[in-house]
């Protein structure tokens, strides 16, 4: 089996202070976060920026701050969100990536209902997105919420938006989306274009129980605040390198090999570091 790719989420759009009070949001917070995640075994870092005031933004100098820090002090693979949250315009979801021309992007695969938003990709976005993405040499994860977002994939490949080997991301538990359950996974595995690569988280409750399965399935883990603020039920992680350390444990028995930076970027078809 290849080896395990551990993507650290450490802050995304929807988690809030309120949620835990642990929650990375400055750029120095976030780049210390994923600093600590990448010593614990993470080889990439999918990265939101919020707002002095902490809100979800697409602001491109929190992204300018956030990963000139975080590539001051590690290798670690970029993978920059493409949505930052809800309601920002197209130019404004695309205008970070090309100028910082992360390693990756995400590429969220269809429009859905979002907790009690509604989560928008159209046709013509993905099309632009996947052009930005070609022209800038950044590899699109493709986050599929939904079974449906698989088969919107493989159009976009018979189109050339996206291009052989896709890397996925199988995103369960968001409200909205599929549910978190074993078969639902299973579900959406079976569905990817053969040569893909790909990872999966579940939000809250349904995290550790999509990991283990990613873990002895083959897939690769994103594992982090963005997704689950506790580390067991009613204790909250002050760091994400504890989720990160937990991985470690469990691949550890599955007999499965982490993977270090340089190995990710081969498993994922990156160029190396430029
Ligand atoms: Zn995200």
């Amino acid at each position: 089996m290849e080896k395990l790719i551990i993507t650290v989420a450490t802050t995304g759009a929807m988690t809030t202070k309120e949620n835990t009070p642990y929650l990375a949001t400055a750029p120095q917070e976030i780049a210390e976060e994923v600093y600590l995640a990448y010593q614990a075994g993470a080889s990439v870092a999918h990265i939101h920026v919020r707002t002095d005031e902490g809100k979800a933004t697409m602001d491109l100098k929190k992204f300018e701050e956030t990963v000139g820090l975080v590539r001051e002090k590690c290798d670690i693979i970029i993978n920059m969100t493409s949505s930052g949250g809800l309601g920002f315009s197209d130019e404004e979801r695309i205008l970070p990536h090309e100028v910082l021309k992360p390693d990756m992007g995400t590429f969220d695969a269809g429009s859905m209902n979002f907790y009690d938003g509604i989560f928008i990709n159209s046709p013509e976005f993905l099309r632009k997105l996947g052009r930005a993405y070609l022209a800038n040499g950044i590899k699109p994860e493709v986050e599929v919420f939904d079974a449906g977002m698989i088969w919107n994939a493989k159009r976009l490949m018979k189109e050339g938006i996206l291009q052989a080997p896709v890397h996925f991301q199988c995103c369960l538990h968001v409200a909205g989306g599929m549910e978190g359950t074993p078969k639902n996974l299973l579900r959406l595995v079976e569905d990817l274009p053969e040569g893909s690569t790909w990872s999966a988280f579940g939000c809250g409750a349904s995290a550790l129980a999509l990991s283990t399965m990613a873990i002895h399935m083959g897939g690769h883990v994103r594992v982090g605040m963005e997704d689950n603020v506790y580390l067991n039920k009613n204790e909250l992680a002050v760091h994400n390198y504890e989720f990160i350390e937990r991985i470690q444990r469990l691949a550890k028995e599955f007999r499965r090999e982490v993977a270090n930076v340089e190995e990710a970027r081969k498993i994922l078809s990156l160029p190396p570091r430029k």
